[in-house]
C-alpha cells in the first residue's frame, strides 16, 4: 500500500485495527479485503463493512481518484467526503480545496485545518467570515471556531477580551486550556458578589 502522510480520518491500515482491535484479525482481514475486486469491496461497503470501504478509500486515494470519491460523497457518503477534503488538503491543492468549500460540496474546516496548519491564522479567519456569510446557520459554530483558531495561533489576548465582555464560549475555551496547562490561562476575575 501507498502511504500518504498527513492526518486520514478512514484512510490506513490503523482503521483497520480500530475495527478489530487484534493484529492478527487485522492481517486475515487485509489479505480478504486485497482478494477482492474493487466492485466487491463497492459492494460490501455499500453493505455497512467498515474494511471494504477503508479497502475501496484507499484504492481510490492511492490512485488520486477525486472524481469518484466527489461521485461517492454526493451520493451522501460523508466518509467520502471527508476522504476527498483531506485528500487535497495533504497533497496541499489549495485552489481544489478552496472550489470545494465554494460550491458548497465542502465543510470550511477542511481549510481552515490547511491554513492553520501553514501558519495562515488572517487567511483562515477570512475564510471563516467568507463561510459565515454563505452559511449563517454556522454561525454559532464559525464563532467558536474563530475563538478557538484565535487561542491556537496565539492570539489568546483577543479571546480574553471577549471573555472579559461575558462572551460565554470564549470563557468555556480559555478554562479548557487552563485545565490542559494546569494554570488560568488569564488571571480569575472576582465572582459577582450575591
Ligand atoms: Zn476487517
Amino acid at each position: 500500500m501507498l502511504v500518504s502522510p498527513g492526518h486520514w480520518t478512514y484512510y490506513g491500515a490503523a482503521h483497520r485495527f480500530d475495527v478489530h482491535g487484534d493484529a492478527e484479525e487485522e492481517l486475515r482481514c487485509d489479505r480478504t479485503m486485497s482478494g477482492l475486486t474493487e466492485d466487491e469491496l463497492r459492494a460490501q461497503a455499500l453493505l455497512g463493512d467498515r474494511c471494504a470501504f477503508i479497502a475501496l478509500i484507499e484504492i481510490l486515494v492511492d490512485q488520486d481518484r477525486t472524481d469518484d470519491l466527489r461521485a461517492m460523497a454526493d451520493g451522501g457518503d460523508d466518509r467520502a467526503r471527508r476522504t476527498l477534503m483531506e485528500l487535497l488538503a495533504n497533497q496541499g491543492r489549495e485552489a481544489e480545496l478552496r472550489a470545494e468549500v465554494a460550491a458548497g460540496r465542502g465543510h470550511a474546516e477542511s481549510l481552515l485545518t490547511y491554513l492553520c496548519g501553514r501558519g495562515r491564522l488572517d487567511d483562515a479567519l477570512d475564510e471563516l467570515i467568507r463561510w459565515t456569510d454563505d452559511h449563517p446557520e454556522d454561525a454559532w459554530w464559525a464563532h467558536a471556531q474563530r475563538l478557538d483558531m484565535l487561542l491556537q495561533g496565539g492570539r489568546a489576548d483577543e479571546v480574553e477580551r471577549e471573555a472579559a465582555a461575558g462572551d460565554r464560549v470564549a470563557i468555556r475555551l480559555l478554562r479548557a486550556l487552563g485545565e490542559t496547562l494546569g494554570r488560568p490561562v488569564v488571571a480569575e476575575r472576582p465572582s459577582p458578589g450575591p
